[in-house]
């Protein structure tokens, strides 16, 4: 004898064989346990040596459920019996292992990528693993002195647990900007209420069944509500996400009403109904893995594009718009607390105000251009090159890496500019340490006053002068 396990405190079976003979048992909330087959199926054996049943009898104490006392009884011999747990086995394997293995990869994922919805989505995965444990009966083979009310209620807390949780991953998967607003905190509001149903579940759920059912089949009512409301949200705001979020929700909704409708006795049981969890469950959690590869790889595409940005923006405040070259503030930051002496070349193109009178501003900027090409072409790499403003440019870098300054004269001189031009250029030398800011006031003061000298001496030349002393 076969029928659906519910929430009841006592339950005895007799039935009467055609022979005559009554054969039966009376079983306390623990003993019921004992009875129960995969799929939550209490099964009474009577006559093993085949004899028909001619009549059963129930008496059921203490029965807390809306969907009757005795529900799907089912006469059947052993072969059935084997062939659904069988059956059974295997959905519930399937199941059991997909659970546990997305839960073990999103929980090493989350360890990583620190998203608040791939912790959500383990929440759910670990209410759905233990639905499965409890609502299969398993359980009860495993726990062997587990009452069976103990078994359903365990059930009741991770299905709304269970709901809970994957009403906090909605909140927290989509764009900030398509919930904001009422939509979010209404989420919040419900979730809480899931959350607070499975603790009521728990405090009061062996004493207040009745209610306490009933309660739970109209909160359920609750969740299509919820996901309803999400998906025209992401439909109005227009959401990355909206199809796969509707896909993957769509089964569960469905199972969801189907159920409610049942356990507020509106639709007659059947196995179906009964399994509908597993199935509705395996397509969302599956749909959802899919969702979240999605939406973690727009977060990367999103922090790829900003690290992009970050680094243009950072490359445009340290160059110089006009040469592409360091500009004076990039070029301090660079060469302060070098490690070992340096040395500072600074250069100041000769009468470079009778270019610009000569050639106008825009012919003076193109001169500025190809003098700062001409020093970047004659710097081996691990010599800075900057313009220091105006029309004065630096090279600095350790004294074996410095090219030759009567070359760098020589290029310059030889440059073509705009209506065959010439330039000259004057140049300061001067070499010592560069610890901090202190060293470098000192080496450009010396090599500006050593660019001076120069100027003074007639130009187009390269001063140097003596190397100050490395510090003590
Ligand atoms: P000296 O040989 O003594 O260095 O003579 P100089 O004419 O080069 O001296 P000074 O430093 O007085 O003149 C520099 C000129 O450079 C003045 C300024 O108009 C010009 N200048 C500064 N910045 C720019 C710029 O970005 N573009 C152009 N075209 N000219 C600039
Ligand atoms: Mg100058
Ligand atoms: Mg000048």
């Amino acid at each position: 004898m076969r029928q659906v396990s519910l929430w009841q405190d006592s339950l005895a079976v007799f039935a009467v064989a055609a022979d005559g003979r009554i054969r039966g048992s009376i079983d306390d909330n623990v003993g019921i346990g004992h009875h129960v087959q995969l799929g939550a199926i209490v099964e009474h054996r009577f006559v093993p040596d085949g004899v028909p049943i001619d009549r059963v009898l129930w008496r059921v104490g203490g029965s807390a459920n809306m969907r009757g006392i005795v529900v799907g009884a089912r006469v059947t011999g052993d072969a059935e019996s084997q062939r659904s747990n069988m059956l059974l086995a295997a959905l519930y394997a399937g199941f059991i292992g997909l659970c546990a293995g997305l839960l073990f990869y999103n929980f090493a994922l989350w360890r990583v990528l620190h998203h608040d919805f791939q912790l959500a989505y383990c929440g759910l995965l670990a209410c759905l693993l233990v639905y499965a444990l409890s609502s299969s009966g398993i359980m009860a083979w495993l726990l062997p002195e587990l009452s069976n009310n103990r078994r359903i209620l365990t059930s009741y807390v991770v299905l709304s647990w269970g709901m809970a949780s994957a009403l906090a991953f909605c909140a927290c998967f989509f764009e900030r900007r398509i919930l904001d607003g009422w939509p979010l905190r209404l989420l919040h509001m419900v979730t809480a209420i899931f959350g607070m149903l499975g603790v009521l579940l728990i405090a009061v759920g062996p004493i207040a069944m009745p209610i306490l059912d009933r309660i739970f089949s109209l909160t359920m009512f609750v969740a299509p509500g919820s996901v309803a409301l999400v998906v025209w949200r992401t439909w109005r705001r227009r959401s990355d996400f909206l199809w796969l979020f509707a896909l993957s929700w769509a089964s569960p909704m469905v199972m969801l009403v189907v159920r409610s409708l049942y356990n507020l006795n509106l639709l007659d049981w059947s196995f179906w109904i009964d399994n509908s969890t597993l199935v509705a469950m395996s397509i969302e959690t599956l749909m959802a893995s899919i969702a979240i590869a999605y939406r973690i790889r727009v977060l990367s595409r999103e922090r790829d594009e900003a690290v992009r940005q970050e680094a243009i923006s950072r490359e445009l405040a340290d160059t110089d718009p006009l040469t592409g070259l360091l500009n004076r503030r990039a070029f301090l930051s660079r060469a302060i607390a070098a490690q070992g002496p340096r040395t500072l070349m600074l250069f100041d193109i000769d009468h470079f105000k009778q270019v610009n009178d000569t050639i106008g501003h825009d012919g003076g900027d193109e001169v500025l251009r190809q003098f700062a090409r001409t020093l970047r072409f004659h710097a081996p790499p691990g010599v800075l090159v900057a313009r220091m403003g105006g029309e004065e440019f630096a090279l600095l870098g350790p004294e074996a890496a410095m090219p030759d300054p009567d070359v760098l004269l020589a290029n310059v001189r030889a440059q073509r500019l705009p209506y065959d031009l010439r330039v000259t250029s004057s140049i300061g030398i001067c070499h010592g340490p560069l610890a901090d800011e202190n060293d470098w006031k000192r080496l450009y003061r010396l090599a500006d006053k050593t660019l001076f000298e120069a100027k003074a001496a007639g130009r187009d030349r390269a001063g140097r002068a003596a190397p100050l002393p490395l510090a003590a």
